[in-house]
């Protein structure tokens, strides 16, 4: 019934949000949240069908950071899509995310992979130029067998072309996240590349910027995953949250509303937001 994990064409997901809410209430969901990379366009976008329909529509969004060389996500929920800072934040980061891209482009040029700035435009669906994009690039011109490959032995973290993001702390996307009136979530934290003592670390950090949880039920978290997670946001004192993480076709493991999210998740969130 809940999803609180999704991206859309405004990132690197397949689907509009408008498909995203007819697949919704299709499928019977009762409250989702669009979480796209580092963009609000979804969720303003989505805003225009939402109050007609009877599905609830959380604002939300998914920082991409930079902690000591690793990336870490942070999810925020309940934001003001008009808040004047984040917005100036969000423009930055994508400027930097087309800088990005050219270093990874001359990096591709180094191994005879000639992909070029049009190209990848052809696959941006939205405004945001995302690695999911060059690595659709790089397979529909034959460089690579799969995307998956393309991240596996290119643009992925330990890649021959992958550039490092600098641009944003997880701590200050968890202060925007609250300055901007939202509730601020470690994301898949089975997937930080960190051991348990440091990510344990972070969250101790990231809780004194406000950091309001962590996502446990996700679609790469099995359930002894799920248990481990629960026992750390209760030792930290923080709330939890859940979805599926869907990218339509960019990501075919996982499908629409297919994580279970139980309704505590959310009744957490609104209790936490009416204490505020
Ligand atoms: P970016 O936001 O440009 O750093 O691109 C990150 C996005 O690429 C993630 O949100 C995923 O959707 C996708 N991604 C990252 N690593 C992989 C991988 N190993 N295989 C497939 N997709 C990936
Ligand atoms: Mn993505
Ligand atoms: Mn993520
Ligand atoms: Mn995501």
């Amino acid at each position: 019934m809940i999803d609180l994990h999704i991206h859309t064409t405004f990132s690197d997901g397949t689907y509009t949000p408008s498909e995203i809410i007819d697949m919704s209430l299709k499928k019977g969901l009762k409250i989702i949240s669009i979480t796209d990379h580092d963009t609000l366009e979804g969720i303003i976008s989505a805003n225009e069908r939402a109050e007609k329909e009877r599905i609830k529509i959380i604002p939300g969004i998914e920082f991409s950071t930079d902690y000591d060389g690793k990336e870490i996500h942070i999810l925020g929920y309940f934001i003001d899509v008009k808040n004047e800072k984040l917005n100036i934040r969000l423009k930055e980061l994508k400027k930097d995310r087309e800088e990005r891209t050219l270093k990874i482009l001359e990096k591709l040029k180094g191994y005879r992979i000639n992909i070029t700035m049009d190209d990848i435009q052809k696959e941006v669906t939205g405004n945001l130029i995302s690695r999911t994009h060059i690595a659709s690039a790089m397979y529909k011109k034959g460089y690579v067998f799969s995307r998956k490959e393309a991240f596996l032995r290119y643009i992925g973290a330990g890649g021959a072309a992958y550039v490092q993001k600098e641009n944003i702390s997880p701590g200050e996307a968890v202060r925007i996240i609250k300055e901007s009136g939202g509730l601020a979530f470690l994301a898949h934290p089975k997937f930080i590349p960190y051991g348990e003592k440091k990510i344990k670390e972070l969250i101790q950090e990231l809780k004194k910027d406000g950091l309001d949880g962590i996502e446990v039920y996700y679609y790469g978290h099995e359930k002894k995953d799920i248990e481990y997670y629960k026992r750390i946001a209760e030792e930290f004192g923080l709330i939890m949250s859940g979805g599926s993480d869907f990218h339509g076709g960019n990501r075919e493991e996982v499908e629409l509303g297919e994580v279970f999210v139980p309704d505590e998740v959310y009744e957490k969130m609104i209790e936490r937001m009416e204490s505020k």
